[in-house]
């Protein structure tokens, strides 16, 4: 699957639309999910233009797949969320409920998540 430019991550990336940012370097950015499913619910994506954990994994080398986990645990850190927990989820293409197809980890905690697997 093609890279689509226009997604509303590369839109956030590119500044053409505001994000409530948490943290940004020069491989990541994180912000809050405008939909929040928990007290806390942020997003990490990374910079480079990859549409889904699938692509990611198939393209990066270990080192930015690994730079990139390191930075979603920073994150949830700096978030406070460390002590007491939370969930991280990468939903993958259309079985796994992706939305939007730009490569983004989910940070969810400020309370107990729930069940592993979210029904509907
Ligand atoms: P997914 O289903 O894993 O692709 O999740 C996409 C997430 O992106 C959802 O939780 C949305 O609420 C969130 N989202 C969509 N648009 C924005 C936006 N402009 N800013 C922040 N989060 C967004």
């Amino acid at each position: 699957m093609a890279y689509d430019t226009s997604n509303v991550f590369a839109r956030i990336l590119r500044g053409e639309i505001p994000c409530k940012k948490v943290h940004e370097d020069e491989h990541v950015l994180a912000f809050h999910d405008i939909a929040p499913k928990a007290p806390v619910h942020v997003l990490v994506i990374p910079k480079k233009p990859y549409v889904s954990l699938d692509d990611f994994t198939r393209e990066a080398g270990a080192e930015e797949v690994g730079r990139f986990f390191k930075a979603v645990g920073d994150v949830a850190r700096k978030l406070g969320v460390d002590q007491s927990g939370y969930r991280t989820i990468l939903n993958t293409g259309g079985h796994g409920g992706q939305e939007v197809p730009h490569i983004h980890a989910h940070i969810l905690g400020g309370r107990a998540i729930g069940p592993m697997v979210m029904t509907r």
